[in-house]
């Protein structure tokens, strides 16, 4: 799993602060207390540029934990499922990990998760409306099919992959 330094996927981040402050709320909202293992859980997701499985995320959270703290896969799972159904966090196809929404401070509707099958890296990229609507003119007229969701993913090479490849 390549961890990577990325300047731009950084800034995205820290205008995304309010990720932790949202995730927070939700589970106060949620009735739940905020406990070591559930801020660790939190973090965790905050600083992943790759997709985290349930499994995984369980994992590093333990390991920011005393031997008397501790968060059982079922915790792990109700939150994922409750940041999910808000929009905090999205899935990344094929094995449906999570990864921690970058844009929840944007006000654009549109985004595409690109993902790179090289190196797992997911970003999400806001496209401009005027950029996507023939597409979505397209699906509408000429197959009667009416988008709703607006992230879509799509595979491909991450940029640094790229470089690497040319060396
Ligand atoms: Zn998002
Ligand atoms: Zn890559
Ligand atoms: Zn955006």
């Amino acid at each position: 799993m390549a961890v990577i330094d990325d300047p731009e996927w950084e800034k995205e981040m820290g205008k995304s602060e309010s990720f932790k402050d949202l995730c927070v709320k939700t589970l106060k909202e949620s009735g739940a207390r905020l406990t070591k293992p559930r801020m660790a859980l939190i973090e965790c997701l905050a600083h992943s540029k790759v997709p985290l499985s349930p499994k995984v995320i369980l994992q590093k959270t333990a390991e920011q934990l005393d031997e008397q703290e501790s968060i059982d896969a079922v915790t792990v799972y109700r939150i994922l499922d409750r940041f999910s159904e808000l929009g905090l966090v999205h899935q990344v196809a094929p094995n449906g990990d999570y990864i921690a929404c970058t844009h929840l401070a944007c006000e654009a509707s549109t985004h595409i998760m690109t993902h790179c099958t090289s190196c797992d890296a997911a970003r999400e990229i806001h496209v401009p409306e005027e950029v996507l609507a023939p597409m979505l003119w397209y699906l509408k007229s000429q197959n009667q099919f009416e988008p709703k969701k607006h992230l879509f993913q799509l595979d491909g090479i991450c940029a640094r992959c790229q470089a690497k490849a040319k060396t």
